[in-house]
């Protein structure tokens, strides 16, 4: 009979994240339809309580506990997840995606020469074999796939499983870690204000920045500390999420000013994100088809630019002001 071990680490007060809880239910469900048996093996500071949360289960619980184990360490979490595979010798290793397993769950691949697939949107059994699906290029191509390799490690992405919520009492078999020696210590975690960041999936408008931004305008010099000024001003008083062309982003290496809040992941487009505003407004943007095809999902399409015949005229925006960005921008934000 093959094994699952699902894999998961607590969070800062002890429980387990919604995530979490629905990477079990993968791993649960699995197991059932490949008639496999389920493990548990739980990381954190003491894992007792996250044991019982999800005790339903009704499979064997491991865990590794202590102070070292209590935040996200790469070589501590390897070390735990490379313990409990031992004790455990599965042939299928299922974890979360979470920021802290995405960084330590690959290592374990290496460790134990498996294979590892991340970011699974789907895992089921199908004639009892383990079937996983997920996104490739970019989420453009949903692909179903199965390994015939073991162990076989995947995690699994947040919003596609329920959250496992059958608690009980659980008997968690203590598994011990000789740590290497640690380079890295944590001594806490420090995150920007929520509104400092500037990609907002859940705003209702897409601010696009483009190249020319940066470029000479009409007296020959450029205005870039006009340009992050009239952009952050604009995204504080609408708190509109902050798009940007790959022109853009890729200045920087290009060793010419660049606006210093950007960066690759604010990039839109064919090598960049497909974001699902349901405004956008581009602004000194040309509105090339590898930047335009990254506003697919985005409805009501806005752009401002001198140029009155530049991509966006060619059908792709519903409205294209022919104007000045910086004129026009400064205005708006003068409005709001
Ligand atoms: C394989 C491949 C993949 C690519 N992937 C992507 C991608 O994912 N995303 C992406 O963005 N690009 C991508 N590109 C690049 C894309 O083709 C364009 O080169 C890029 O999008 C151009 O960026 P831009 O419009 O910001 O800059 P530019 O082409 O330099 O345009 C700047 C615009 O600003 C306007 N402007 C200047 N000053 C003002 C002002 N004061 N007011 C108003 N308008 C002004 C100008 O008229 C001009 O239209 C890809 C290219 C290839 C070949």
């Amino acid at each position: 009979m093959s094994t699952i071990l699902y894999l998961a680490h607590t969070e800062a007060d002890g429980t387990l994240a919604k995530i979490s809880r629905e990477a079990l239910t993968a791993a649960h469900q699995l197991a059932a339809g490949m008639g496999a048996e389920l493990a548990v093996g739980l990381v954190g500071e003491d894992v007792g309580a996250a044991a019982e949360s999800v005790a339903g289960c009704k499979a064997r619980f491991l865990g590794v506990s202590g102070d070292a184990f209590s935040q996200g360490r790469y070589a501590s979490d390897l070390a735990a997840a490379e313990a409990l595979f031992k004790a455990v010798n599965p042939d299928m290793v299922v974890a979360p995606a979470s920021f802290r397993f995405s960084r330590a769950i690959p290592g374990l691949a290496v460790r134990v020469q498996g294979r590892v697939d991340t970011h699974l949107t789907g895992l089921e059994a199908k004639d009892g074999k383990p079937v996983a699906k997920r996104w490739f290029y970019r989420q453009r191509m949903v692909g179903e796939f199965s390994r015939d390799e073991r162990p076989w490690i995947v995690t699994v992405d947040a919003g596609c499983f329920e959250a496992f919520e059958e608690s009980g009492s659980a008997d968690v078999e203590l598994v011990q870690v000789s740590l290497p020696e640690m380079r890295t210590t944590v001594t806490g975690i420090q995150a920007p204000d929520a509104d400092e960041q500037t990609i907002r999936p859940d705003a209702k408008t897409l601010l696009v920045a483009g190249a020319g931004w940066t470029k000479k305008q009409a007296d020959g010099q450029s205005h870039v500390d006009v340009a992050e000024e009239v952009l952050m001003q604009f995204l504080g008083a609408t708190k509109a999420s902050l798009g940007s062309s790959k022109s853009l982003v890729d200045i920087s290496g290009e060793g010419q000013a660049v606006i210093s809040f950007l960066t690759h992941l604010h990039q839109v487009g064919q090598t960049g994100s497909t974001p699902r505003h349901a405004k956008g407004l581009a602004t000194c943007c040309h509105g090339e088809e590898p930047h335009v095809v990254g506003w697919r999902f985005i409805n009501e399409r806005r752009a401002i630019n001198t140029d009155a015949s530049c991509g966006w005229a060619q059908g792709k925006a519903d409205v294209l002001y022919v104007a000045d960005a910086f004129e026009l921008m400064k205005k708006v934000n003068e409005l709001l």
